[in-house]
């Protein structure tokens, strides 16, 4: 089973769950062949980054970085410093940046299979995002094309601490731009009760950085623990949907997902199909997405899945949808970190037994 990427239209950008799980250890894994470790300053200036590293590339200022720069000849990786490197060489090249700059200055490097892995990546085709704060369209598509290992270049809008998304919506949503290749990438999402790779077009997702297993599904482990999963859960403004696709794992009898901003919807429903054999659910869509505004109203059925549990997937305003839900045992709250809450959990107070705030 392919799955068309909501991004790109390529069949290649998404891996179904249970093969990203054979193959991630191995995925930035080294290989025998591999050269050590490159000693490479993240802050040191780019005119003398590799002054200790000549007797392995013998590279003398940016016209001697390309895409063959300490690239391994038998796996045909490189070192993730030596990718951010090369993109550091471009920037320079084409004036975004002095000789003075540092790998630290070209931005965010985020890796397209997301896990902890215990070692610096080796990188090979197509599995690096960069978020980088100086760059426009004309160099983000260099970068994209001479450098093999970046799929997609986002440019940052705002200050860092600015969620990505939609606060509520009254609120316009708040978006980086994707200046070139794709955004889609995959987080490995762990838990007591099974993994799942969770997808999200990373331009219009909320960047979460976790160390190990994140605090949001501890929440949900103990709430298992104290018996109140096993129900009708609602997932009320569920982003990419890992909490309410955590639930189904962990044995909810139905669970209900929503979120007023259209891509996340759409990133909810790429993660029932790429999921799909791990969670034992089989999707039925009820609606075309193109039709559907950026930012809902009232609560629209999108799609439901059937299998290990019932599931429904609605675009809507999150209060509105407590009319619409005839009775659920919890509902799950995770609003960005500032935005009030209490008008959510009150107008939840009378369909939901238990409301919870992530
Ligand atoms: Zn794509
Ligand atoms: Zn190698």
């Amino acid at each position: 089973m392919t799955i068309v990427c909501p991004r790109c239209d390529s069949s290649d950008c998404i891996i179904p769950a249970e093969q990203v799980f054979e193959s991630a250890y191995i995925m930035y894994a080294a290989c025998q062949s591999c050269m050590a470790d490159p000693v490479l300053g993240k802050q040191t200036p780019f005119n003398r980054l590799f002054d200790g590293v000549d007797a392995i590339g013998g590279i003398d200022g940016i016209d001697g970085i390309d895409d063959v720069t300490m690239r391994c000849q038998s796996c045909g990786k490189r070192h993730l410093d030596v990718v951010v490197a090369h993109v550091l060489g471009i920037l320079i090249r084409e004036g975004l940046c002095n000789r003075q700059a540092t790998l630290f200055d070209v931005g965010t490097p985020m890796i397209t299979i997301g896990y902890q892995i215990p070692f610096p990546p080796r990188l090979g085709r197509d599995t690096l995002i960069l978020i980088m704060n100086t760059i426009d369209k004309r160099t983000a598509e260099m970068i994209i094309s001479e450098v093999p290992e970046v799929k997609g270049v986002i440019q940052r809008k705002g200050s860092l601490e600015h969620p990505i998304g939609i606060l509520d919506t009254g609120s316009s949503p708040h978006i980086y731009d994707l200046l070139a290749g794709c955004d889609l990438r995959g987080d490995i999402v762990s838990s007591a009760f099974g993994e799942l790779c969770i997808y999200k077009t990373q331009s219009d997702t909320h960047i979460e950085f976790s160390r190990g297993k994140s605090d949001k599904i501890q929440v949900l482990e103990s709430l298992y623990y104290q018996r109140k999963l096993l129900g009708s859960v609602v997932d009320a403004c569920c982003g990419a949907g890992t909490l309410g696709l955590v639930s189904v794992l962990a044995g909810a009898r139905e669970v209900i997902l929503n979120d007023a901003f259209l891509p996340a919807v759409k990133n909810t429903i790429l993660n029932i199909r790429a999921n799909a054999s791990v969670l034992g659910l089989e999707l039925e869509m009820h609606v075309n997405l193109s039709e559907l505004p950026v930012v809902a109203g009232a609560p629209v059925l999108v799609a439901t899945a059937h299998g290990s549990c019932d599931v429904s997937v609605y675009h809507g305003d999150l209060v509105r949808l407590a009319a619409v839900v005839e009775r659920c045992d919890l509902c799950l709250i995770d609003a960005f970190i500032g935005v009030p809450t209490a008008g959510f959990a009150e107008a939840w107070k009378e369909t939901a037994r238990m409301v919870v705030t992530i």
